[in-house]
């Protein structure tokens, strides 16, 4: 993979196809680089004109933003290909708490570090990386993505503080926000808490919903696995009453829906929840590959989308998946709903990730964004080159990124 790190000074990108992700597709396009940001994206005929600074032809490629992996928890990358799937939500959380207390920080960090690798040849840029422990901070901090850092709170008994947590974080590539885990693993009062730390400091806030349906039936009822799990890790609280609600209901019920909301999952939703979600204007955070690691089904793409909403894409981690690649997200989905505009993945993949994630000045090639870029091969010469791109095998041959 070639790279391409950009200064202050004037570039010119060419590639056989661009997607700018805001605008159609261009045919033989360029991508114009100065100071540090997009200045002109069109026609190479047209820009190669007026351009006066060095040009670069990436080839027969297509060129678009890099990838958004909205959603991923790179501690546990050390329990890839360790859990195989069960068709148990619960009995897989139970073998992930079982395993990765089987390791030591060092090969934590060690395979953390080689996932961090993996998302930069696989094209991903910006990540919502969802972190227990603050091990990936040091990571990330060394490495070139832009990201937004979820601390995770999981804490059904609802006692944590949260004016310990940190709340300025003065990196240029980096937010830190926090995550409640789940509607289950975090106490009602605690999980508004923490939307109105995040909501007061406008950062993302992100939390897992209707993954599963013993979720459901322990938010309808207080019942099921998810009941077992509490009382046997001494977190289930006493005075706690089933909402009687849905997932996404019952955190509509507590107000921590809104656009700055990343619910991720969101598989098992009913056509009231999807109203809910779209009269919020949340981000839901799709993961399919995972989704179907575990058993428990395909989020319901084609109703999301009619219902206006944005979603996002996220690998989940390698405890339930077998790669950190959005470009298989993105391939999963589309055999599963060929009938969506290839486009449309595109834009899950890139520029809505930026957007749920917060970066107005990423996933889009267009005046004004930071040129973060990578050029993809494949086949993309039929009448419709951007479902020809996501149909076929592809590869990331080269990424542009600020050398900052
Ligand atoms: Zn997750």
């Amino acid at each position: 993979m070639e790279e391409y790190p950009v200064s202050r000074k004037p570039v010119l990108f060419r590639a056989r196809l661009i997607l700018p992700m805001q605008g159609p597709p261009v045919e033989n396009g360029a991508v114009a680089v100065e100071r540090g940001r997009i200045v002109a994206v069109g026609p190479y005929s047209l820009l190669r004109r007026t351009f006066s600074g060095r040009s670069v032809d990436l080839g027969e490629v297509a060129l678009l933003p890099a990838l958004a992996n909205a959603h991923t928890h790179l501690e546990l990358s050390v329990l890839r290909f360790r859990l195989t799937p069960t068709g148990s939500f619960v009995t897989w959380v139970k073998s992930l708490l079982r395993k990765r207390a089987e390791f030591s920080l060092e090969e934590v960090r060690r395979a953390a570090g080689e996932a961090l690798k993996e998302l930069w040849r696989e094209g991903v840029g910006l990540l919502g990386e969802v972190g227990n422990t603050g091990l990936t901070l040091a990571l990330l901090r060394e490495a070139p993505f832009f990201t937004v850092y979820f601390r995770e709170i999981i804490d059904f008994r609802g006692t944590t503080e949260l004016k310990d947590f940190l709340a300025r974080f003065p990196e240029a590539r980096m937010v830190y926000a926090l995550s409640p885990h789940a509607p289950y693993t975090v106490s009602p009062v605690l999980i508004q808490a923490i939307k109105s730390w995040t909501r007061r400091r406008g950062r993302p806030f992100s939390i897992h919903v209707a993954e599963s349906p013993e979720e459901t039936l322990f938010l309808r009822d207080g019942s099921g696995p998810i009941r077992f799990l509490l009382e046997e890790r001494g977190q289930f609280h006493p005075e706690f009453r089933a909402p009687g609600l849905s997932p996404v209901a019952y955190l509509d019920r507590l107000g921590v829906l809104d656009d700055r909301t990343i619910c991720v999952h969101v598989v098992q939703v009913s056509p009231e929840d999807i109203e809910i979600l779209a009269r919020r204007r949340v981000r839901p955070c799709l993961c399919p590959r995972s989704n179907v690691f575990l058993g428990v089904g395909l989020p319901p793409l084609p109703d999301l989308l009619r219902a206006g909403l944005r979603p996002c894409l996220g690998t989940d981690s390698l405890a339930s998946n077998d790669r950190l690649s959005i470009l298989s997200e993105m391939e999963v989905l589309y055999y599963a709903y060929p009938e969506i505009p290839p486009e449309t993945y595109f834009l899950m993949g890139t520029l809505w990730g930026a957007e749920a994630l917060g970066r107005r000045d990423l996933g889009a090639l267009a005046p004004g964004f930071r040129p973060e870029m990578i050029a993809l091969s494949g086949s993309f010469s039929g009448s419709d080159p951007v479902r020809g791109l996501l149909e076929g095998p592809k590869k990331v041959e080269a990424r542009i990124y600020e050398d900052l």
